[in-house]
Protein backbone atom coordinates (compact mmCIF):
# COMPACT_ATOMS: atom_id res chain seq x y z
CA UNK A 1 0.00 0.00 0.00
CA UNK A 2 2.91 2.32 0.77
CA UNK A 3 4.36 1.35 -2.18
CA UNK A 4 1.16 2.25 -4.50
CA UNK A 5 0.94 5.45 -1.85
CA UNK A 6 4.37 6.85 -3.43
CA UNK A 7 4.12 6.14 -7.02
CA UNK A 8 0.59 7.91 -6.84
CA UNK A 9 2.68 10.62 -5.58
CA UNK A 10 4.97 10.58 -8.03
CA UNK A 11 2.56 10.62 -10.51
CA UNK A 12 0.79 13.90 -9.31
CA UNK A 13 4.33 15.59 -9.07
CA UNK A 14 5.19 14.93 -12.48
CA UNK A 15 1.35 16.35 -13.34
CA UNK A 16 1.92 19.77 -12.15
CA UNK A 17 2.35 22.72 -14.02
CA UNK A 18 0.25 20.87 -16.69
CA UNK A 19 -1.25 22.70 -19.42
CA UNK A 20 -5.21 22.71 -20.00
CA UNK A 21 -6.24 19.90 -21.36
CA UNK A 22 -9.74 18.93 -23.07
CA UNK A 23 -12.07 21.25 -24.49
CA UNK A 24 -13.32 23.33 -22.04
CA UNK A 25 -16.31 24.79 -24.00
CA UNK A 26 -17.84 21.20 -24.12
CA UNK A 27 -20.82 20.20 -23.37
CA UNK A 28 -22.03 23.53 -23.92
CA UNK A 29 -24.26 24.83 -20.45
CA UNK A 30 -28.22 23.73 -20.96
CA UNK A 31 -29.16 27.35 -22.18
CA UNK A 32 -26.96 27.76 -24.79
CA UNK A 33 -27.90 24.62 -26.81
CA UNK A 34 -30.10 23.83 -29.61
CA UNK A 35 -33.36 23.00 -28.38
CA UNK A 36 -35.47 20.01 -30.26
CA UNK A 37 -39.06 18.54 -29.82
CA UNK A 38 -39.64 15.35 -30.77
CA UNK A 39 -42.37 14.13 -32.69
CA UNK A 40 -44.22 10.57 -32.16
CA UNK A 41 -43.14 9.02 -29.06
CA UNK A 42 -42.74 5.34 -30.03
CA UNK A 43 -40.26 1.98 -29.92
CA UNK A 44 -37.43 4.50 -31.56
CA UNK A 45 -37.87 7.74 -29.95
CA UNK A 46 -38.24 6.36 -26.61
CA UNK A 47 -35.50 3.44 -26.91
CA UNK A 48 -32.62 5.40 -28.79
CA UNK A 49 -33.56 9.07 -29.22
CA UNK A 50 -34.64 10.47 -25.92
CA UNK A 51 -31.83 8.48 -24.76
CA UNK A 52 -29.29 10.03 -27.31
CA UNK A 53 -29.82 13.29 -25.77
CA UNK A 54 -27.75 11.95 -22.39
CA UNK A 55 -24.41 12.14 -23.84
CA UNK A 56 -25.05 14.97 -26.60
CA UNK A 57 -23.05 18.31 -25.86
CA UNK A 58 -24.98 20.39 -28.25
CA UNK A 59 -28.77 19.34 -28.00
CA UNK A 60 -31.45 19.20 -25.62
CA UNK A 61 -35.16 18.16 -25.19
CA UNK A 62 -37.67 20.39 -25.07
CA UNK A 63 -41.27 19.59 -26.14
CA UNK A 64 -42.76 16.30 -27.02
CA UNK A 65 -45.47 16.17 -29.76
CA UNK A 66 -47.77 12.97 -29.36
CA UNK A 67 -51.34 11.57 -29.73
CA UNK A 68 -51.67 10.34 -26.09
CA UNK A 69 -50.73 12.95 -23.31
CA UNK A 70 -50.24 10.61 -20.66
CA UNK A 71 -47.49 9.04 -21.97
CA UNK A 72 -46.00 12.40 -23.18
CA UNK A 73 -46.45 14.00 -19.62
CA UNK A 74 -44.82 10.55 -18.07
CA UNK A 75 -41.76 10.78 -20.45
CA UNK A 76 -41.66 14.95 -19.57
CA UNK A 77 -41.04 13.97 -16.07
CA UNK A 78 -37.88 11.75 -16.71
CA UNK A 79 -36.29 14.13 -19.12
CA UNK A 80 -37.52 17.67 -17.70
CA UNK A 81 -39.70 18.06 -20.72
CA UNK A 82 -42.50 20.19 -20.30
CA UNK A 83 -44.10 21.25 -23.56
CA UNK A 84 -46.57 19.25 -25.13
CA UNK A 85 -48.25 19.47 -28.28
CA UNK A 86 -50.83 16.98 -30.12
CA UNK A 87 -51.03 16.24 -33.62
CA UNK A 88 -54.37 18.77 -33.58
CA UNK A 89 -51.96 22.21 -32.59
CA UNK A 90 -49.14 21.10 -33.98
CA UNK A 91 -48.88 23.62 -36.21
CA UNK A 92 -48.55 26.15 -33.04
CA UNK A 93 -45.23 24.95 -32.15
CA UNK A 94 -44.55 28.01 -34.86
CA UNK A 95 -45.35 30.23 -31.74
CA UNK A 96 -42.99 28.52 -29.39
CA UNK A 97 -39.32 30.02 -29.09
CA UNK A 98 -38.12 27.09 -27.33
CA UNK A 99 -38.01 24.50 -30.47
CA UNK A 100 -35.08 24.87 -32.63
CA UNK A 101 -35.40 21.70 -34.56
CA UNK A 102 -38.00 19.00 -34.59
CA UNK A 103 -37.22 15.76 -34.75
CA UNK A 104 -39.51 13.97 -36.80
CA UNK A 105 -40.11 9.91 -35.51
CA UNK A 106 -43.56 8.88 -36.39
CA UNK A 107 -44.45 6.06 -39.11
CA UNK A 108 -43.36 7.00 -42.99
CA UNK A 109 -46.06 7.73 -44.11
CA UNK A 110 -46.41 10.46 -41.80
CA UNK A 111 -42.94 11.94 -42.60
CA UNK A 112 -43.62 14.48 -45.55
CA UNK A 113 -46.92 16.16 -44.11
CA UNK A 114 -45.20 16.69 -40.78
CA UNK A 115 -41.98 17.74 -41.97
CA UNK A 116 -43.52 20.31 -44.62
CA UNK A 117 -45.60 21.75 -41.18
CA UNK A 118 -42.43 22.34 -39.07
CA UNK A 119 -40.62 23.76 -41.73
CA UNK A 120 -43.74 26.09 -42.59
CA UNK A 121 -43.57 26.54 -39.04
CA UNK A 122 -40.15 28.18 -39.28
CA UNK A 123 -38.15 24.61 -37.48
CA UNK A 124 -35.25 22.78 -39.04
CA UNK A 125 -36.18 19.22 -39.55
CA UNK A 126 -34.42 16.22 -38.80
CA UNK A 127 -36.35 13.28 -40.29
CA UNK A 128 -36.62 9.57 -39.41
CA UNK A 129 -35.45 7.33 -42.54
CA UNK A 130 -37.08 6.48 -44.70
CA UNK A 131 -37.42 10.09 -45.80
CA UNK A 132 -41.15 9.77 -47.55
CA UNK A 133 -43.26 7.07 -49.06
CA UNK A 134 -42.34 8.35 -52.83
CA UNK A 135 -39.64 10.74 -54.30
CA UNK A 136 -42.72 13.58 -55.52
CA UNK A 137 -42.99 13.97 -51.06
CA UNK A 138 -38.91 14.48 -50.86
CA UNK A 139 -39.15 16.46 -53.36
CA UNK A 140 -41.68 18.71 -51.47
CA UNK A 141 -39.76 18.30 -48.50
CA UNK A 142 -36.72 19.85 -49.63
CA UNK A 143 -38.51 22.58 -51.33
CA UNK A 144 -40.45 23.52 -48.34
CA UNK A 145 -37.01 23.74 -46.71
CA UNK A 146 -35.46 25.92 -49.23
CA UNK A 147 -38.78 28.29 -49.03
CA UNK A 148 -38.44 28.73 -45.44
CA UNK A 149 -34.78 28.61 -45.38
CA UNK A 150 -34.36 25.59 -43.10
CA UNK A 151 -32.35 22.96 -42.65
CA UNK A 152 -33.53 19.24 -43.50
CA UNK A 153 -31.36 16.11 -42.66
CA UNK A 154 -32.31 12.65 -43.03
CA UNK A 155 -31.51 10.56 -40.03
CA UNK A 156 -29.02 7.93 -40.94
CA UNK A 157 -27.43 7.68 -37.98
CA UNK A 158 -24.64 5.30 -39.92
CA UNK A 159 -22.94 8.12 -40.91
CA UNK A 160 -22.50 9.34 -37.73
CA UNK A 161 -21.68 5.68 -35.92
CA UNK A 162 -17.71 5.02 -35.45
CA UNK A 163 -17.60 1.77 -36.72
CA UNK A 164 -18.70 2.31 -39.93
CA UNK A 165 -16.87 6.08 -39.63
CA UNK A 166 -13.21 4.07 -39.30
CA UNK A 167 -14.20 1.73 -42.44
CA UNK A 168 -15.62 4.62 -44.66
CA UNK A 169 -12.09 6.43 -44.19
CA UNK A 170 -10.17 2.97 -44.86
CA UNK A 171 -11.83 2.33 -47.75
CA UNK A 172 -11.06 6.11 -49.02
CA UNK A 173 -7.43 5.78 -47.57
CA UNK A 174 -7.32 3.08 -50.08
CA UNK A 175 -6.41 -0.08 -47.35
CA UNK A 176 -8.14 -2.39 -49.40
CA UNK A 177 -7.08 -1.39 -53.00
CA UNK A 178 -9.98 -0.34 -55.41
CA UNK A 179 -13.50 -1.43 -54.56
CA UNK A 180 -14.62 -4.44 -56.61
CA UNK A 181 -17.69 -5.39 -55.23
CA UNK A 182 -20.29 -4.56 -52.18
CA UNK A 183 -23.20 -6.60 -50.79
CA UNK A 184 -25.17 -5.34 -48.03
CA UNK A 185 -27.99 -7.91 -46.32
CA UNK A 186 -30.40 -7.06 -44.15
CA UNK A 187 -33.35 -8.54 -42.57
CA UNK A 188 -35.33 -9.50 -39.78
CA UNK A 189 -38.88 -11.26 -39.32
CA UNK A 190 -41.87 -8.97 -39.48
CA UNK A 191 -44.68 -9.54 -36.96
CA UNK A 192 -47.94 -8.13 -38.33
CA UNK A 193 -49.76 -8.25 -33.96
CA UNK A 194 -46.88 -5.77 -33.12
CA UNK A 195 -48.00 -2.15 -33.34
CA UNK A 196 -44.47 -1.20 -34.88
CA UNK A 197 -44.26 -3.97 -37.84
CA UNK A 198 -48.06 -3.82 -38.60
CA UNK A 199 -47.72 -0.47 -39.93
CA UNK A 200 -44.58 -1.26 -41.60
CA UNK A 201 -46.99 -3.94 -43.83
CA UNK A 202 -49.49 -1.54 -44.29
CA UNK A 203 -48.51 0.85 -48.11
CA UNK A 204 -49.81 3.88 -46.56
CA UNK A 205 -48.07 4.00 -43.37
CA UNK A 206 -45.01 1.76 -44.56
CA UNK A 207 -44.71 3.65 -47.69
CA UNK A 208 -42.79 0.42 -49.12
CA UNK A 209 -41.82 -2.94 -47.80
CA UNK A 210 -38.90 -4.66 -45.89
CA UNK A 211 -36.71 -2.34 -48.70
CA UNK A 212 -37.49 1.01 -46.70
CA UNK A 213 -37.67 -0.25 -43.70
CA UNK A 214 -34.69 -2.49 -43.39
CA UNK A 215 -33.22 -2.57 -46.75
CA UNK A 216 -32.30 0.88 -46.60
CA UNK A 217 -29.78 0.63 -43.94
CA UNK A 218 -27.36 -1.50 -46.62
CA UNK A 219 -28.77 0.37 -49.61
CA UNK A 220 -27.47 3.60 -48.00
CA UNK A 221 -24.55 2.00 -46.00
CA UNK A 222 -23.09 1.01 -49.32
CA UNK A 223 -23.19 4.11 -50.98
CA UNK A 224 -21.46 5.95 -48.00
CA UNK A 225 -18.59 4.00 -48.58
CA UNK A 226 -18.40 4.88 -52.21
CA UNK A 227 -18.25 8.52 -52.04
CA UNK A 228 -17.45 10.34 -55.74
CA UNK A 229 -19.04 7.15 -57.50
CA UNK A 230 -22.33 7.08 -58.43
CA UNK A 231 -25.34 4.34 -59.88
CA UNK A 232 -26.29 4.33 -63.20
CA UNK A 233 -28.46 0.93 -63.54
CA UNK A 234 -30.37 -1.11 -61.03
CA UNK A 235 -32.24 -4.93 -61.48
CA UNK A 236 -34.09 -6.39 -58.96
CA UNK A 237 -36.03 -9.23 -57.49
CA UNK A 238 -38.98 -9.70 -55.61
CA UNK A 239 -38.24 -12.41 -53.32
CA UNK A 240 -41.30 -12.87 -51.69
CA UNK A 241 -43.12 -16.22 -49.97
CA UNK A 242 -46.04 -17.15 -51.96
CA UNK A 243 -49.10 -17.02 -49.89
CA UNK A 244 -47.54 -15.56 -47.01
CA UNK A 245 -50.42 -13.76 -45.38
CA UNK A 246 -48.45 -10.43 -44.19
CA UNK A 247 -47.63 -9.55 -47.53
CA UNK A 248 -50.71 -7.99 -49.27
CA UNK A 249 -49.62 -4.11 -49.17
CA UNK A 250 -46.06 -4.44 -49.57
CA UNK A 251 -43.13 -6.81 -50.37
CA UNK A 252 -41.58 -9.33 -48.21
CA UNK A 253 -38.03 -9.20 -49.39
CA UNK A 254 -36.20 -7.69 -52.50
CA UNK A 255 -32.86 -8.43 -54.11
CA UNK A 256 -30.90 -6.17 -55.83
CA UNK A 257 -27.86 -5.28 -58.16
CA UNK A 258 -27.03 -1.45 -58.71
CA UNK A 259 -24.29 -0.90 -61.41
CA UNK A 260 -21.90 2.18 -60.09
CA UNK A 261 -20.23 4.64 -63.21
CA UNK A 262 -16.89 3.12 -62.11
CA UNK A 263 -17.40 -0.30 -63.36
CA UNK A 264 -18.64 -2.57 -60.32
CA UNK A 265 -21.59 -3.71 -58.55
CA UNK A 266 -23.62 -3.14 -54.96
CA UNK A 267 -25.92 -6.11 -54.48
CA UNK A 268 -27.96 -6.05 -51.67
CA UNK A 269 -30.75 -8.01 -50.36
CA UNK A 270 -33.62 -7.09 -47.47
CA UNK A 271 -36.17 -9.34 -46.33
CA UNK A 272 -38.74 -9.24 -43.60
CA UNK A 273 -38.63 -12.83 -43.19
CA UNK A 274 -35.57 -13.40 -41.61
CA UNK A 275 -34.33 -14.74 -38.39
CA UNK A 276 -32.81 -14.16 -36.77
CA UNK A 277 -32.17 -10.21 -37.79
CA UNK A 278 -29.36 -9.80 -40.20
CA UNK A 279 -27.03 -6.53 -40.79
CA UNK A 280 -24.17 -7.39 -42.85
CA UNK A 281 -22.48 -5.49 -44.86
CA UNK A 282 -19.29 -6.69 -47.12
CA UNK A 283 -16.69 -4.46 -49.33
CA UNK A 284 -14.21 -6.61 -51.62
CA UNK A 285 -11.69 -4.75 -53.05
CA UNK A 286 -8.40 -5.46 -55.19
CA UNK A 287 -6.09 -5.78 -52.33
CA UNK A 288 -8.05 -6.91 -49.13
CA UNK A 289 -11.78 -7.08 -47.95
CA UNK A 290 -14.11 -5.64 -45.29
CA UNK A 291 -17.13 -7.35 -43.55
CA UNK A 292 -19.08 -6.01 -40.74
CA UNK A 293 -21.42 -8.36 -38.97
CA UNK A 294 -23.09 -6.77 -37.39
CA UNK A 295 -22.98 -3.67 -39.26
CA UNK A 296 -25.56 -1.15 -38.66
CA UNK A 297 -27.16 -1.84 -35.29
CA UNK A 298 -27.30 0.47 -32.47
CA UNK A 299 -24.97 -0.75 -30.03
CA UNK A 300 -22.60 -3.65 -31.12
CA UNK A 301 -20.71 -3.38 -34.67
CA UNK A 302 -18.02 -5.40 -35.14
CA UNK A 303 -15.31 -5.04 -38.12
CA UNK A 304 -13.27 -7.70 -39.76
CA UNK A 305 -10.08 -6.67 -42.14
CA UNK A 306 -8.67 -9.21 -44.46
CA UNK A 307 -5.43 -9.05 -46.35
CA UNK A 308 -3.84 -11.36 -48.43
CA UNK A 309 -0.17 -12.41 -46.27
CA UNK A 310 -1.75 -11.10 -43.47
CA UNK A 311 -4.22 -12.93 -40.62
CA UNK A 312 -7.45 -11.41 -40.36
CA UNK A 313 -8.27 -9.01 -37.55
CA UNK A 314 -11.73 -8.25 -36.09
CA UNK A 315 -12.25 -5.65 -33.87
CA UNK A 316 -14.23 -2.79 -32.79
CA UNK A 317 -13.09 0.93 -33.54
CA UNK A 318 -15.33 2.29 -31.02
CA UNK A 319 -18.74 2.66 -28.97
CA UNK A 320 -21.47 2.21 -31.88
CA UNK A 321 -24.19 4.16 -28.78
CA UNK A 322 -22.72 7.25 -29.68
CA UNK A 323 -24.13 7.34 -32.65
CA UNK A 324 -27.35 9.15 -31.48
CA UNK A 325 -25.72 11.91 -29.78
CA UNK A 326 -23.27 12.49 -32.47
CA UNK A 327 -26.21 12.98 -35.07
CA UNK A 328 -28.29 15.03 -32.63
CA UNK A 329 -25.32 17.23 -32.50
CA UNK A 330 -24.31 17.18 -36.02
CA UNK A 331 -27.77 18.26 -36.98
CA UNK A 332 -27.79 20.90 -34.16
CA UNK A 333 -24.74 22.68 -35.81
CA UNK A 334 -25.77 22.67 -39.50
CA UNK A 335 -28.87 24.37 -37.78
CA UNK A 336 -26.66 27.06 -36.31
CA UNK A 337 -24.16 27.44 -39.00
CA UNK A 338 -26.64 26.99 -42.08
CA UNK A 339 -24.37 24.18 -43.35
CA UNK A 340 -25.75 21.27 -44.73
CA UNK A 341 -26.04 18.52 -42.20
CA UNK A 342 -23.89 15.54 -43.31
CA UNK A 343 -27.20 13.41 -44.24
CA UNK A 344 -28.82 15.75 -45.55
CA UNK A 345 -32.86 15.59 -47.64
CA UNK A 346 -31.24 15.14 -51.09
CA UNK A 347 -29.51 12.08 -49.79
CA UNK A 348 -32.88 10.57 -48.50
CA UNK A 349 -34.42 11.34 -52.13
CA UNK A 350 -31.73 9.82 -53.89
CA UNK A 351 -32.37 6.80 -51.83
CA UNK A 352 -36.23 6.45 -52.62
CA UNK A 353 -35.32 7.47 -55.94
CA UNK A 354 -32.93 4.54 -56.40
CA UNK A 355 -35.91 2.15 -54.10
CA UNK A 356 -38.38 3.17 -56.81
CA UNK A 357 -36.36 2.06 -59.62
CA UNK A 358 -36.10 -1.31 -57.78
CA UNK A 359 -40.00 -1.57 -57.88
CA UNK A 360 -39.87 -0.99 -61.29
CA UNK A 361 -36.63 -3.66 -62.08
CA UNK A 362 -39.06 -5.71 -59.92
CA UNK A 363 -42.82 -5.22 -61.43
CA UNK A 364 -40.87 -5.59 -64.97
CA UNK A 365 -39.31 -9.08 -63.90
CA UNK A 366 -35.80 -8.03 -63.05
CA UNK A 367 -35.30 -5.78 -66.30
CA UNK A 368 -32.57 -3.08 -66.36
CA UNK A 369 -33.65 0.24 -65.05
CA UNK A 370 -31.27 3.00 -65.71
CA UNK A 371 -31.00 6.06 -63.62
P1 LIG B 1 -43.62 2.97 -33.49
O1 LIG B 1 -44.86 2.44 -34.07
O2 LIG B 1 -43.08 2.31 -32.27
O3 LIG B 1 -43.80 4.53 -33.13
C1 LIG B 1 -44.43 5.44 -33.98
C2 LIG B 1 -45.12 6.51 -33.14
O4 LIG B 1 -45.71 7.44 -34.04
C3 LIG B 1 -46.28 6.00 -32.30
O5 LIG B 1 -45.87 5.53 -31.03
C4 LIG B 1 -47.15 7.23 -32.17
O6 LIG B 1 -46.61 8.06 -31.15
C5 LIG B 1 -46.92 7.98 -33.48
N1 LIG B 1 -48.02 7.84 -34.43
C6 LIG B 1 -48.77 8.85 -34.88
N2 LIG B 1 -49.70 8.43 -35.73
C7 LIG B 1 -49.56 7.09 -35.82
C8 LIG B 1 -50.25 6.08 -36.54
N3 LIG B 1 -51.27 6.39 -37.38
N4 LIG B 1 -49.87 4.81 -36.39
C9 LIG B 1 -48.82 4.49 -35.59
N5 LIG B 1 -48.13 5.41 -34.87
C10 LIG B 1 -48.50 6.71 -34.99
O7 LIG B 1 -42.55 2.99 -34.67
P2 LIG B 1 -40.95 3.10 -34.57
O8 LIG B 1 -40.57 3.87 -33.38
O9 LIG B 1 -40.37 1.76 -34.74
O10 LIG B 1 -40.63 3.92 -35.91
C11 LIG B 1 -40.83 5.32 -36.00
C12 LIG B 1 -39.91 5.90 -37.08
O11 LIG B 1 -38.56 5.69 -36.69
C13 LIG B 1 -40.05 5.28 -38.46
O12 LIG B 1 -39.85 6.27 -39.43
C14 LIG B 1 -38.93 4.27 -38.52
O13 LIG B 1 -38.49 4.01 -39.85
C15 LIG B 1 -37.87 4.99 -37.71
N6 LIG B 1 -36.91 4.08 -37.08
C16 LIG B 1 -35.59 4.35 -37.22
C17 LIG B 1 -34.65 3.55 -36.66
C18 LIG B 1 -33.21 3.90 -36.80
O14 LIG B 1 -32.37 3.11 -36.38
N7 LIG B 1 -32.87 5.04 -37.35
C19 LIG B 1 -35.03 2.34 -35.91
C20 LIG B 1 -36.45 2.17 -35.75
C21 LIG B 1 -37.33 3.02 -36.34
P3 LIG B 1 -47.55 8.84 -30.11
O15 LIG B 1 -48.27 7.74 -29.36
O16 LIG B 1 -46.60 9.61 -29.30
O17 LIG B 1 -48.47 9.70 -30.92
Amino acid sequence: AAAALASARAVAQEAQGQPLLGDPALPEPSGQRTRWAIVGLGTFAVGQVMPGFGPARKSRMTAFVSGNAEKARKLGARYGVDRFYGYDNYDSIADDDAIDCVYIVLPVGLHAEYTIRALEAGKHVLCEKPMASTSAECEAMIAAAKANDRRLGVAYRVHFEPNNVHVRDRIAAGDIGAMRFVSGDHGFNANPDWPPHKWRLEKALGGGGSMYDIGIYGLNTSLMMLDGDRPVSVTATYSTPEGDPRFTEVEGGIDYRIRMASGFNVAGSSSYCWSPYLSRQRYFGSEGSIEMNPATTYYDNRIRFEKAGDAPREYVAGNAIDQFAAQLDGFSQAARTGEAHRTPGEMGLRDIRLIEAMYRSADAGGAVVEL
